[in-house]
């Protein structure tokens, strides 16, 4: 007789990890795989979390979008600086696309961004229009592989300055 409780996981334990891993929630009334608009794709940084969180309940999509946080976002996607985070994007934007069916990115930047410095090894705060033009180039960048991979996906690209407000970019 085998006992699961043995082997250090029950196998309710189990299922719960198992539809965790999916990105799924436990809860009976979440349970389904649910139709969402967007996968947002967001930086880590710790100063915008909170304008993040309004931007998107603005956008009207209040638990309504996956998320991913990698730095830099658009960057993330498509430099080369950052291999494995180039990974993760496009493996989630599949996962968002295949648990949820998710009709667009919406891909957030936002100003004085440490991995853009990291990127091009130049501080672009000081110089507003050279720091959105440099924005722009790695978003066209971003959507024209997100084109390449998902023609059926739409893309929008956003760039936050420090004070929460936010232009459409791209
Ligand atoms: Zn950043």
């Amino acid at each position: 007789m085998c006992n699961a409780k043995e082997h250090g996981l029950s196998r309710r334990q189990f299922g719960f990890f198992g539809l965790s891993a999916l990105g799924l929630s436990a809860s009976p009334q979440k349970a389904v795989a649910a139709e969402i608009e967007a996968l947002a794709l967001t930086c880590i940084d710790h100063r915008l979390v909170d304008d993040g969180v309004r931007f998107f309940d603005n956008l009207h999509l209040t638990n309504e979008y996956d998320q991913v946080a990698l730095a830099g976002a658009s960057l993330a996607g498509v430099s080369p600086k950052f291999p494995s985070s180039n990974a993760a994007v496009w493996d989630h934007v599949a996962i968002a696309k295949q648990l949820h069916h998710i009709s667009k990115v919406i891909v957030l930047d936002h100003r004085d961004c440490g991995a853009y410095k990291v990127a091009f090894g130049k501080d672009f705060a000081a110089a507003h229009d050279a720091e959105t033009a440099q924005h722009k180039k790695v978003m066209l960048q971003f959507q024209a592989t997100l084109k390449q991979k998902y023609p059926d996906l739409g893309s929008e690209f956003y760039l936050m300055a420090l004070n929460g407000t936010a232009e459409r970019v791209v």
